[in-house]
């Protein structure tokens, strides 16, 4: 509700109406990029503590508007959700992602991040099914990203879900660990291969004092006893490869290794590191 003149409350001020406004451009824009194929893909490298190898990438959607520039996937991705179109992304995403990582060496893996929206559609499995099948990746070189999120709804469908994912032979991670609203519950049912460490908590975890360092090596002990790996998101410095290594985090991914990069990139980056 609104004006009413005599000094009671407006709820909606000028700033929100244009930002109403511009958020139904974005998803109108939304619309059109989804029906020309506007986005592509880059893949952001991920290593291994141990070997300090490029073990896999993580496929991170863009899009560059014909307008604005490019838009983040965290402005945008929220909006496709709202309004229907994730599916159709998500879709692409993880086709195109197979596909590139089908033309990849036999043991780097690809992770791609799946919505909740999608998590929730039993039609999922045959989609992952169709993508391996059509590009010819083994099921075990994928990985899917899926936030606590999923269990904020907590229905029994999601269950079979990870079954039937597991059932495919794919790998699953947990992505954003920690900065969910949900409880730890479901870490005694759910088949996560990986829980990747949030970058909050690895901004600052170097600095003397920080008490990040702590938490991630609570996170590390809690992943190692239910068998799971751990990567540690959004490492940009030295001093914090030292610390999640020394911590037992048994992957890094961050601008430090590598920024995300078109597949061609990748391909140039694994055959370097390969010859
Ligand atoms: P995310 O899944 O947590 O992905 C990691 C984000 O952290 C990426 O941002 C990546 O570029 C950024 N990052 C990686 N290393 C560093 C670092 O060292 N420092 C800093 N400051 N940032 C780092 P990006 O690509 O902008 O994606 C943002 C979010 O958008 C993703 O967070 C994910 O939630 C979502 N997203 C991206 N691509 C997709 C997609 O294909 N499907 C879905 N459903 N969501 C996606
Ligand atoms: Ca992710
Ligand atoms: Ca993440
Ligand atoms: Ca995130």
């Amino acid at each position: 509700a609104k004006a009413d003149g005599r000094g009671v409350h407006r709820f909606y001020s000028d700033d929100m109406l244009a930002g109403a406004k511009s958020r139904k451009q974005l998803e109108d824009d939304l619309r059109i990029a989804v029906t020309e194929g506007a986005f592509h893909l880059c893949y952001q490298p991920v290593v291994s503590t141990k070997s300090t190898r490029i073990v896999g990438y993580e496929a991170l959607i863009r899009w560059n508007h014909p307008t604005r520039g490019p838009v983040s996937p965290a402005d945008f991705i929220p909006i496709a959700e709202e309004c229907g179109l994730i599916e159709a992304i998500g879709t692409w995403v993880l086709r195109t992602a197979c596909n590139a990582a089908a033309r990849w060496p036999a043991d780097v893996r690809v992770a791609v991040n799946v919505s909740p929206i999608q998590f929730a559609n039993p039609a999922l499995p045959a989609l992952v099914t169709s993508a391996l099948a059509q590009s010819g990746l083994p099921a075990n070189r994928l990985e899917l990203e899926i936030t606590e999120g999923v269990f904020l709804d907590e229905s029994a469908s999601s269950d079979q879900m990870f079954k039937a994912l597991k059932g495919i032979g794919v790998r699953l991670a947990l992505d954003d660990f920690g900065t969910g609203y949900s409880s730890l519950g479901y870490l005694r049912t759910a088949p996560f291969d990986k829980i990747k460490i949030d970058q909050s908590f690895v901004k600052g975890a170097a600095e003397p004092g920080n008490r990040n360092a702590a938490i991630i090596k609570a996170i590390v002990m809690l992943a190692d006893t239910l068998g799971m790996e751990t990567t540690a998101e959004g490492v940009e410095l030295q001093d914090e490869i030292a610390l999640v290594r020394d911590l037992g985090c048994s992957h890094i991914q961050g601008y430090v290794y590598g920024r995300p990069v078109l597949n061609e990139v990748v391909m140039e980056q694994l055959s370097t590191a390969a010859g």
